[in-house]
Order: structure tokens, then C-alpha cells, then sequence
């Protein structure tokens, strides 16, 4: 005799519960909150830096700056440039801790990166989210980068450790400054918890943001010295360069 409700078919109605659109409030014709108009006009990253994912006038090429001097992150893997209505998103996300708009940004960048592993990017072993310092996760309340690589483990079935790296110190704002500032604003910034999970293992550091790409490339770079075989970035949105429109 059964005496248990049959849990899956309710888990697969839930499922299939065609959800309010979170940007027109239309219901969406399958099971995210978002509608395929809305989600079509999403700021998409069209021609960008294969390093760094800088936007860029035209497909197929490396950008000047990593010409120059080559990250120490493999890869920058991104769907959007940080435009309207990304950017608005974001916000609503990260600073009035708007979680559904955080998880639909989540599961669309899950869809992504999934896309992106048929293709041929190599799956990593491990999700490193980039840490808050201990006082902007005290204002903040959390941190928007670790629910992100929560929301990206179960779909993409990876490991995600919140731990591995820890922010010692907060840093300003990278934006203003120049690249030597940068490096010096950044030096002790981060510390690696456990560099021995590191060794000869494919990380990927999950952000909302990347702007300058002087955080990331210093992570990336702790972690290679610390033997890490190879470091990509997943994030939702990359800005352009200071001072030029996406
Ligand atoms: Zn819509
Ligand atoms: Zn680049």
C-alpha cells in the first residue's frame, strides 16, 4: 500500500508552475521568472576579449591590455555587458537584497555556462566565490557572490567552497585608479585557506561584476602560485573599459 503522497509529481507541478515575469510582470512561458521577450533583450555580450571578455568593436580577438601582459585567469565567462536592465538587476540583487532576481540571474547564467561546456570550455572541479571582507558582509548581511556559486553548484553539479579564500582587508574601489595603484591596493588583500586543495585542480571564481579584472587576475594568480592547474571567472556582467559606453 502507498501511503506516501507521490512527492514527485508534486515536485514536477512545481516545476512547471509558469512563473510572473520579474521585468513585465507578464506570466513567462516556462518555469523561470522571466519571459522569452524580456529575456531575449537582456544585454547579451556580443564581440569580446577571449581572455577577459572585454567588450570589443569586433568577434575573434584579445584585447590590447592582455596582449600587453596576460592575465593569470584563464578565461572570463559572462553573458551580459552591465547594461539596462542587467545593471538595475544587479542592484536590486546585491544592495536591497532582492533574492528571486539574484536566483533567475543565477539559473540564466547556469544555462550559459552549461551551453558553454557543450561547446568545449572545460568544466572545473571546484566553485571558489570571491569573498566580502568580514565588515561588508556585516552591512551587507551576505554575500551575493557565494549565493551565486550556490545557485550555479546544483545545476551545473560542481563542488562549491565558500572557504578556500578569505578577504583580509576590504580595498577601495578599483575603478578610479591605475594598475600599479591597483596592485598595491589589492596586496594582501586575500588569503588561501587551504592552498593544498588547490594543487593541479581547475578552479572557477564566481562574481556578479567584473570591472577592472584586477581582483580576479589577484586571486588567480594566489591560486596558480599555489599550484592551481587553471582559473577561469564566471560572472553576470562585465563592465567596458572606464569612460566608454558598452
Ligand atoms: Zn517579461
Ligand atoms: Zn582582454
Amino acid at each position: 500500500m502507498r501511503c506516501q503522497p507521490d512527492r514527485w509529481k508534486q515536485v514536477y507541478n512545481w516545476l512547471n508552475i509558469k512563473q510572473l515575469c520579474l521585468l513585465c510582470d507578464q506570466r513567462g512561458n516556462y518555469p523561470y521568472a522571466i519571459c522569452s521577450p524580456c529575456e531575449t533583450e537582456l544585454p547579451w555580450l556580443d564581440a569580446h576579449c577571449h581572455i577577459c571578455a572585454l567588450p570589443l568593436p569586433a568577434l575573434g580577438q584579445i584585447c590590447g591590455e592582455c596582449q600587453k601582459q596576460r592575465p593569470y585567469f584563464d578565461q572570463v565567462v559572462v553573458p551580459w555587458h552591465y547594461g539596462f536592465p542587467v545593471d538595475e538587476l544587479i542592484t536590486r540583487f546585491k544592495h536591497h537584497g532582492k533574492w528571486p532576481v539574484g536566483r533567475l540571474l543565477g539559473e540564466l547564467l547556469s544555462h550559459h555556462l552549461l551551453n558553454a561546456f557543450a561547446q568545449g570550455l572545460p568544466r572545473p572541479d571546484l566553485l571558489v566565490p570571491v569573498p566580502l571582507g568580514k565588515q561588508r558582509l556585516r552591512q551587507r548581511g551576505f554575500n551575493q557572490a557565494g549565493m551565486l556559486a550556490d545557485w550555479l553548484g546544483t545545476p551545473l553539479q560542481l563542488e562549491v567552497n565558500a572557504h578556500l579564500l578569505r578577504r583580509e582587508r576590504e580595498t577601495n574601489a578599483q575603478q578610479d585608479l591605475d594598475a600599479a595603484a591597483r596592485q598595491r591596493n589589492l596586496r594582501n588583500a586575500f588569503s588561501l585557506t587551504e592552498p593544498a586543495r588547490v594543487k593541479g585542480r581547475h578552479l572557477a571564481l564566481v562574481d556578479d561584476v567584473l570591472t577592472t579584472g584586477a581582483t580576479a587576475n589577484s586571486l588567480a594568480r594566489q591560486l596558480k602560485q599555489a599550484g592551481a592547474r587553471r582559473v577561469d571567472v564566471y560572472c553576470l556582467a562585465r563592465t567596458p573599459k572606464p569612460g566608454e559606453t558598452p
